[in-house]
């Protein structure tokens, strides 16, 4: 992973955002800028260098991970010793004063306000805007190397999940077989919890995995994913139990065409809100709007829901090497729901779906 140019561009950015120093608090901004998987550090970025400080566990962990920073193993907390060493720099500098940037979506307020007690007259906090984030929208070929290696383990879970759906399994039993052959393909962990969500339950958009029986009648709503690799993973399939009336045929059939119709416009220069509106138009002209309840899709990378975001009135561009996914739904409430979800690459001239089979209506 190119983490110097990662912290070059960075530091660029930090100079037109009129900032001196920036804080990096949030574990998998961390991760991105350095590559250190710690459980506890914080980063300070500034044109003269990057420092991590981390605690006493991880001595020999960032010794073997962080690139592009040096590491100061300390007993307080990761930003109490980036606030001391900001009171070093701040004696030696002969600038009037310097400014400090946190990342707001990720501090609480009383770190803030013990961070800001800490620090030395004249280190002035400021709310950096979201630099971090924006930079991983784009990914590089080894992110998307990696994030292709995750959508292939996630994708072959789901013969497991069909394999063990039935009337008379209970949902958690499917979530377990799943969970356990990601665990056996080399998964570090699941990507978030696992949703294998039956009968009245799959009208429920985000229905964990229950102790609830599965009976005949209705769909299957599985939504999982895998970290490998630090990626993360993000599919949803839907399967219907027992002979499917023709109702459940036609929604199904919409959400689908919902899908690819959402699909076919990603592309590079496309604003996001086009592609939300893609995927709504369909459900529209089928008089399924209404139960299509929540965005369209997210940015996948490091975390399971990062930049962009694909929702109505979102402003963000597409741009090559962004990876998002494309999930419209249809839901009826004390009925049953349906999704379909992939992952989709956008690519110099359109995009790239991973692992986008397993689609055609399924009864089991
Ligand atoms: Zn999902
Ligand atoms: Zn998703």
């Amino acid at each position: 992973m190119d983490y110097l140019g990662r912290q070059q561009r960075l530091r660029e950015e930090l100079h037109s955002s009129r900032l001196d120093f920036l804080l990096v608090t949030h574990l998998p901004n961390i991760r991105y800028l350095c590559g250190f998987t710690g459980s506890a550090g914080a980063l300070l970025v500034s044109a003269a260098g990057s420092r991590l400080f981390t605690d006493g566990r991880y001595t020999q962990q960032a010794r073997e991970q962080v690139q592009g920073a040096s590491v100061v193993i300390g007993r307080k907390s990761p930003w109490a010793a980036a606030a001391e060493q900001l009171g070093r720099v701040r004696r030696e500098s002969r600038s009037r004063s310097l400014r400090l940037g946190i990342e707001g979506q990720h501090m609480t307020v009383e770190t803030r306000r013990n961070l800001a007690g800490m620090l030395p007259g004249h280190v002035r906090l400021r709310e950096s805007p979201a630099l971090v984030e924006r930079a991983r929208m784009i990914k590089d070929g080894g992110e998307i190397a990696r994030i292709r290696a995750a959508a292939a383990l996630g994708a072959g879970l789901y013969d497991h999940a069909l394999a063990a759906i039935g009337p008379g399994a209970r949902e958690v039993e499917v979530a377990a077989k799943l969970e356990y052959a990601a665990r056996m393909g080399g998964a570090e962990a699941m990507a978030f919890e696992t949703i294998i969500a039956s009968g009245p339950r799959s009208a429920l958009p985000h229905g964990r995995a229950s102790d609830a029986v599965i009976e005949p009648g209705g769909f299957v709503v599985c939504d999982f994913g895998v970290i490998l690799h630090g990626y993360c993973s993000d599919r949803t399939r839907s399967v219907h139990v027992g002979t499917a009336t023709s109702e459940a045929r036609r929604i199904y059939a919409a959400v689908l065409e919902s899908q690819l119709a959402a699909i076919a416009v990603v592309g590079p220069g496309v604003a996001v809100g086009k592609v939300d509106r893609a995927a709504r138009k369909v459900l529209q002209q089928k008089g399924l709007a209404k139960h299509f309840t929540h965005s369209t899709g997210h940015g996948v990378g490091l975390e399971i829901h990062e930049a962009p975001r694909l929702a109505h009135g979102q402003q963000e561009i597409l741009r090559p090497g962004m990876v998002i996914t494309i999930e419209p739904g249809v839901y009826l409430p004390g009925q049953w729901g349906v999704r379909i979800e992939d992952m989709v690459v956008v690519t110099e001239r359109g995009c790239e779906v991973l692992a986008g089979t397993q689609k055609e209506f399924t009864a089991i």
